[in-house]
């Protein structure tokens, strides 16, 4: 097959993106019309970046004690005792447990390249080769939105598919290394993510795919770069929009408002509310809730213009309020403190961690915390769209409906 030509300087086929191209492959012109230094990710991005150049560091030859990594800046990111404990500390436990076992052989932080599609490359967080078994592992220090190797499709919950950056790297791996690949039966796909908005979420997410099913995706990935480059390629809304920084220019995130101009909520009656007025009532959360992410990227990128020097009219960059703080080191700051007359009580407050914390300290420990130890209790009740509901709530009218319903079977 030849090589499909894209000519790029920072590949927009890359493997970061590799979800976005194959749900939606119009967004690869539109982004491309993006100012590039406007694309650039947010803060809690400088976090991650960070938080994967000590993961290098601690797959180096010589790598530092875990310790040692607080305090250490990356580009504008310094890290907390809290990232090395309950980010670094459980990763580097769980990629020891794999890189322990006695044939292992790896590649960290390795650039790959993308076979049949010239210019799709990427770089691989972790790659590992353990008897007749490859292993491709991507750490994932963000906290918003959990990221499994194995998820339900976009248009259908029941399907689940394969996460698209994975089988990326691995098709990219396996075509990059071939000496490394030689023998090996099938690749295991791993996400680590020692912290997510789920508390109790499973740190490891796996799937183990065979080659047929690695070629499968080379095909299709490829399909969807030619679509991408043809006068009409798709733009459709889904999972991959997330950090997609077409937002402010896509049709598709324009359409939201303009129904939202649009939208009327019929006078309720006397009464019960009408079917008509509940069924608006979700229509407008809908569009307010795709609104939202509207909101965020065009924050961003005017933030970004500014902190580049080029004006946003109305607009205009703020300190954030001012945090104080101990002058002083801590251990001199409590003495004098002491000195002035207050108790040690006074000055520190002992807290307990939340079990998620201790739990992921332990975990990197080889320790596990018994289930007995744990309570657990409901914050209050909220609203969420029917598919992200965990625990159901009856309300009164249907608890009394479902028990009366079942004293008459009765
Ligand atoms: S925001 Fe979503 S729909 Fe619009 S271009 Fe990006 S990926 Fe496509």
């Amino acid at each position: 097959m030849n090589a499909l030509f894209l000519e790029p300087v920072h590949s927009p086929f890359g493997g970061s993106v590799a979800a976005r191209v194959l749900g939606c492959p119009a967004s690869v012109g539109l982004v491309q019309k993006v100012p590039t230094y406007l694309r650039k990710s947010s803060a809690y991005a400088e976090r991650g970046t960070a938080l994967h150049a000590a993961m290098a560091l601690l797959l180096d030859d010589n790598p530092p004690a875990l310790d040692s990594l607080v305090g250490l800046s990356f580009n504008n990111y310094t890290l907390t005792r809290d990232d090395v404990e309950n980010a670094l500390r459980p990763t580097s436990a769980c990629v020891d447990t794999l890189l322990n076992t006695p044939d292992a052989e790896y590649y960290s932080e390795r650039h790959v390249t993308f076979p049949t599609v010239a210019g799709a490359f990427g770089t691989a967080d972790l790659i590992v080769r353990s008897g007749n078994t490859g292993h491709i592992l991507d750490f994932k220090f963000g906290v918003a939105a959990r990221v499994l190797a194995l998820s339900p499709a976009n248009d259908d919950p029941a399907v689940d598919v394969i996460n698209a950056q994975l089988l990326f790297y691995a098709a990219a791996a396996r075509h990059s290394l071939h000496e490394f690949f030689a023998g090996v039966d099938n690749v295991t796909l791993t996400i680590l993510q020692p912290q997510s908005i789920e508390p109790d979420a499973e740190m490891m997410s796996s799937v183990t795919v065979t080659h047929a099913e690695l070629d499968e995706f080379i095909a299709g990935y490829r399909a969807a770069c030619e679509e991408a480059l043809s006068p009409t390629p798709r733009l459709e809304r889904g999972a991959w929009c997330r950090f997609c920084p077409a937002k402010p220019i896509c049709p598709a995130f324009a359409a939201p408002l303009l129904d939202l101009a649009q939208l009327t909520v019929p006078t309720p009656p006397v009464g019960p509310p009408s079917k008509a007025y509940l069924q608006a009532l979700a229509h407008g959360l809908n569009l307010v809730d795709a609104v939202k992410d509207l909101r965020t990227a065009l924050h961003d990128q005017a933030k970004r213009a500014l902190e580049n020097g080029d004006p946003v009219p109305g607009y205009a960059l703020t300190a954030g309020r001012a945090e104080r703080h101990w002058r002083d080191d801590e251990p001199t700051a409590i003495a004098a403190l002491q000195r002035l007359g207050l108790s040690r009580d006074d000055i520190i407050a002992e807290t307990m961690r939340s079990v998620k914390q201790i739990e992921l300290r332990a975990k990197a420990r080889g320790l596990k915390i018994p289930q007995e130890f744990i309570g657990s209790h409901r914050s209050g009740v909220s609203l969420a769209r029917c598919e992200n509901v965990r625990a159901p709530i009856l309300a009164p009218e249907e608890l009394v409906r479902s028990f009366t319903a079942a004293l008459k079977a009765l």
